[in-house]
């Protein structure tokens, strides 16, 4: 009798054992999951950024050729003062040509804010590569602990299943079909060590005639949420 309690007790154990071993298991994969999440996402940063920087380059040599065409007819005009023919015309072209100037003039103050910008978004850019090769230095540190656990959980994992054969061969023939039923159902939760006359499981009081069960070694299973049934030491 005693020994049916020692081995569902080491049974109860050694599930408990087998979930917290799954359980880190499963983890892993997601915190590498999360580590590749965060290296897309800083490659993400960085491409968008890339991306604005483009644009404002593009909006910047726009308009540097739009001052180049400007001072190209600046020129021509200068050029055709001499050749006016009245003083009317002679003023007309000066004052286009001063206007022009004035343009230009205020557009190399837009161009220079533009550069000014680019600079900006380029420091941001190089945080964001910085904030990429982390990330990147982070994925690699993590797939290799990743790897470690994994191995060595799977080692551990193994020592238990094996602990579990063991102990299911000490179980007595008529707990077997029970056990297994219930334990593929459940894990760990297929047992309730009793307490102050509870089951530990699901905390629901037990009858005294179960409590003479389970103290007499008989197969019992709790009335509320069906684990099996083995006293507290
Ligand atoms: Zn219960």
């Amino acid at each position: 009798m005693t020994t049916v309690l020692n081995v569902l007790r080491d049974l109860h154990r050694i599930h408990q054992q087998l979930a917290d071993i799954q359980g880190r298991l499963d983890r892993c994969p997601k915190l590498l999951h999360a580590s590749q999440a965060k290296v897309k996402q800083a490659e993400t940063a960085l491409s968008d950024k890339k991306g604005v920087i483009q644009q404002l380059h593009l909006a910047a040599k726009e308009q540097e050729l739009v001052l180049e065409e400007r001072a190209a007819k600046i020129t021509d005009r200068q050029a055709r003062l001499k050749e006016c023919a009245s003083n009317k015309e002679y003023q007309t072209l000066k004052d286009e040509i001063q206007s022009e100037e004035q343009a230009n003039s205020d557009l190399s103050d837009q161009i220079l804010l533009a550069y000014e910008a680019i600079d900006q978004q380029q420091e941001q850019a190089a945080e964001l590569e910085t904030k990429l090769i982390e990330s990147q230095q982070e994925l690699e540190t993590t797939t290799t602990q990743v790897t470690e656990r994994e191995a060595s959980l799977k080692v551990d994992l193994e020592r238990i299943q094996s602990d579990l054969s063991s102990s299911e061969k000490e179980l007595p023939s008529e707990f077997v079909g029970e056990y297994k039923r219930i334990t593929s159902a459940r894990g760990e939760e297929a047992f309730g060590e009793v307490a102050n006359n509870c089951c530990g499981n699901c905390y629901q009081q037990i009858t005294a005639q179960m409590m003479n069960d389970v103290l007499t070694g008989k197969l019992t299973v709790c009335g509320s949420c069906g684990a099996i049934l083995y006293p507290g030491e």
